[in-house]
């Protein structure tokens, strides 16, 4: 008999293990879906990860049937799910669930697109048979004529003797009725009479993208040229290389570079963005270089079209490059050469809800190595982990401090809005210095950035009289009023509320917005300068593909002129026109409660300045902020990244962060506060008992209730050398050991290893 270990797509820890009929043994192999029973009545498609011959000392089931032919998983793909499940202690079939796009879960999930064609009747296939055939048509003019027409289309007529389906073009029955505008009963007779046969062909969705055009290269400045050469000397001894390139130095064309070389070596590339609003940018300049080579992936395309390219990366002639967002290191590669983490410093490559709560560019790392493949990391902000791993040797670094053409970087400006404030000089969120610059770049015809990192009109409502606040009754956090919509949102939740007619405390009618968000800046601006023509980029107007797409090419050919955003527009983008950025508030970034809120403003803050000036004359950032004296906000003017990092370390140091200590933060939630109070105390101990002084909380975070769930944290700090396999093993163990206890039955307990 032979057994399978197989996942199934449920959050559950390991591999399960089910009997294999005969009949199905040579198709159930490692990488095929299967169809399984579990319990009394359900049926999943599970995974196969081996197949085996050692019978389990418990009754197995048999699976139902075998649902591919050939392998949907590539064994490296198996090695990096397991290393996500288990360095994330995530459970392997939330692994496979975020992997493995929905419509190769279910077995009917997918229906591949086909379209109606039609081909030459087998029997006529033969120059002696078509011409008897021909003679039969009599008064059937019109059947004979686009019969005629079929057979010059598909060049049968140009074909002699015994002539075989492959020399001919496929045509579909809408192009027969277009060519010769014929109706649908036309071709119906001509197969009724069989001289046509019609059938079903699967076509594909993926978008085509032309001849690749390698004379498109651009030619490397010395500067570029010479980041190139050292990236490539410094990949001969490292897996992973940083290169370190202010904004608008020609990264990105150092990376064409590096995947024209790859794909001459006959290897594929993986391209990741922290951003999908990236990808649009980015594919039309890749496009231009390769052409059709190029497959792009990400959660904004459909399940249908996700599906199409996994297929694809599997058939023998897969897309070569792989540009894509965080789920796009899960695609199968046989010849993967060169990763590339765009943005490297990225705080959304982490997934985090729900789980795997894994980091794409640690996968992406992992994905090479298991690969082979050399990764690049690129950014002109690192993250305080990859400048550390830079600078101790374990990466390579590669650093490029001009611009290219050697523009200047911007100048950024502080504006001290607590004394404009003070002295009521503010137009709303506006500095007078602001606006007028704002009005001159425009009247210049030139673009600009205004950066707000809050959505929505205010972050919230409250009554002018009594200070009542609307807030979330799933959550404990005050709504956000969206004014387009008139309604209150949750952003923790999604739940929405109308907007009070009145205050439910005291019954007054005055209800006021509080703090800006994006929708606010936007009104603000038509309101100042109704001559502007204002587009707003955030999470409420970028819902589809589409929405990314028209949002940036309206502004990069100057349809729109004020681009208004969240983080969304900070990353990456590379516009023409852009003579001005406008950084609202600082001080929100600055005030997040979190150890991580300066190094996330700091990089930030570098990179929407980046979007300035980035062709032709020098860029102008303002920034707005009450604290100017902040030595944060001094780096950011300075551009010094050094001086940044380098006090940064020495407060991680002392307060044991990373890169100093890994932190792992453990998480409890349940519906009922006393209950989960009891569990983080419980859980607390337990982990002091083996991790000692390295255990802070139990702990209210400082949201402590979303989605109607009490949450606990509890943070631990490890230092590095210490045996994180063996620390794993025994985070495990406490959570086993918790729910044991029959109260906790529905107590969620979860990690997040290196949270950011
Ligand atoms: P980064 O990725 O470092 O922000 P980009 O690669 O986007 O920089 O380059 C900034 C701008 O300069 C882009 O518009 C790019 O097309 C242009 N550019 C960079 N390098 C070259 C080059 N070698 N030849 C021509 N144009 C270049
Ligand atoms: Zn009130
Ligand atoms: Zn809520």
């Amino acid at each position: 008999m032979k057994y399978v270990d197989v996942i199934l797509p449920l959050p559950l820890e390991g591999t399960f293990t089910y009997a294999v009929p005969a009949a199905m043994q040579s198709k159930a192999v490692a990488g095929v879906r299967v169809l399984v029973p579990l319990g009394k009545t359900k049926t999943y498609t599970a995974l196969v990860l081996r197949q085996h011959d050692s019978k389990p000392d418990f009754d197995v089931r048999d699976i139902y049937a075998v649902l591919d032919d050939e392998p949907v998983l590539l064994s490296t793909q198996f090695s990096l799910w397991q290393w996500i499940a288990d360095y994330y202690m995530a459970p392997l079939g939330d692994v496979y669930k975020a992997a493995l796009p929905a419509g190769l879960k279910a077995e009917d999930g997918y229906r591949p697109r086909t379209e109606l064609y039609v081909k030459l009747a087998e029997p006529l296939r033969h120059e002696h048979a078509l011409h008897v055939a021909l003679s039969t048509f009599g008064r059937a003019a019109r059947q004979q004529q686009v019969f005629m027409e079929y057979l010059a289309m598909s060049h049968w007529d140009t074909l002699e003797g015994d002539a075989t389906a492959e020399e001919v073009e496929e045509i579909t029955r809408d192009e027969l009725m277009n060519t010769t505008h014929c109706t649908a009963a036309v071709i119906k007779s001509l197969t009724e009479r069989k001289f046509l046969v019609a059938y079903q062909r699967e076509v594909g969705r993926l978008n085509r993208g032309g001849e690749p055009h390698p004379e498109n290269i651009k030619r490397l400045n010395e500067a570029q040229q010479d980041a190139y050469n050292h990236i490539l000397l410094q990949s001969m001894s490292k897996n992973v290389v940083l290169l370190h390139g202010v904004t608008s130095s020609g990264k990105t064309e150092i990376y064409i570079h590096l995947i024209a070389k790859a794909l001459q070596e006959h290897r594929q590339v993986l391209y990741l963005l922290p951003e999908i609003a990236l990808t649009v940018q980015i594919t039309s300049r890749l496009q231009r270089v390769f052409g059709s080579r190029l497959g792009i992936y990400h959660s904004k395309y459909s399940d249908a079209e996700r599906v199409e390219i996994w297929k694809k990366q599997l058939s023998p002639h897969p897309y070569d490059i792989i540009l894509g967002a965080r789920s796009a290191v899960f695609l199968p590669f046989r010849q993967l050469g060169l990763v590339i983490v765009d943005e490297e410093h990225e705080t959304s490559f982490k997934q985090e809800e729900p789980a795997p709560r894994y980091h794409a560019r640690s996968a992406a790392i992992m994905l090479a190595r298991l690969s082979g493949a050399k990764t690049v990391l690129g950014t002109a902000t690192p993250s305080m982990e990859s400048y550390h791993n830079a600078m101790t040797g374990k990466y390579g670094y590669v650093q490029l401090s001009t611009r290219y053409k050697g523009i200047s970087l911007p100048q950024i400006q502080v504006v001290d809005i607590k004394d404009l404030q003070r002295r009521k000089l503010m137009s709303g969120p506006f500095s007078p210095q602001l606006l007028a610059a704002v009005r001159e770049a425009l009247g210049q015809q030139r673009q600009v950035i205004l950066f707000q990192n809050r959505r929505g009109f205010a972050p919230m409502l409250e009554c002018k009289v009594c200070g009542w606040v609307p807030k979330c009754k799933n959550c404990d956090v005050s709504l956000t009023y969206h004014k387009n919509l008139n309604q209150l949102t949750c952003h923790y939740c999604g739940f929405t509320y109308q907007v009070p007619a009145a205050c439910p405390n005291c019954g007054n009618t005055d209800l006021t917005g509080r703090g800006y968000g994006t929708e606010k800046i936007e009104d603000y601006i038509r309101d100042l300068i109704p001559e502007a023509r204002v587009a707003r980029m955030d999470l409420d107007t970028t819902r589809t593909r589409q929405a990314y797409e028209r949002l940036i090419s309206d502004f990069a050919e100057g349809r729109t002129n004020v681009l208004i955003g969240t983080q969304m527009i900070s990353k990456g983008l590379d516009f023409d026109r852009v003579s001005v950025v406008g950084i609202l508030n600082a001080d929100s970034m600055l005030n997040y409660p979190d150890f991580r809120a300066y190094e996330h403003a700091f990089m930030m803050m570098s990179q929407v300045s980046g979007r300035a000036g980035r062709r032709g004359k020098r860029g102008l950032v303002m920034l707005q902020t009450k604290n100017p004296d902040l030595a944060v906000i001094r780096q950011v003017v300075g551009h010094d990244y050094e001086g940044f990092y380098n006090e940064l370390m020495e407060e991680r140091r002392l307060f044991r962060y990373p890169p100093f200590y890994h932190l792992v933060y453990v998480y409890l939630k349940h519906s009922k506060d006393s209950l989960v109070e009891t569990a983080g105390i419980m859980m607390g101990s337990q982990l002091r008992q083996w991790f000692g002084a390295r255990v802070l909380g139990p702990d209210k975070p400082a949201v402590a209730r979303v989605k109607s769930m009490n949450i606990r944290k509890i943070v631990l700090k490890l230092e590095n050398g210490l045996d994180r396999a063996a620390v794993r093993q025994y985070l495990r163990q406490a959570r086993q050991l918790l729910m044991q206890d029959k109260r906790f039955a529905a107590l969620q307990v979860y990690y997040d290893v290196d949270p950011q």
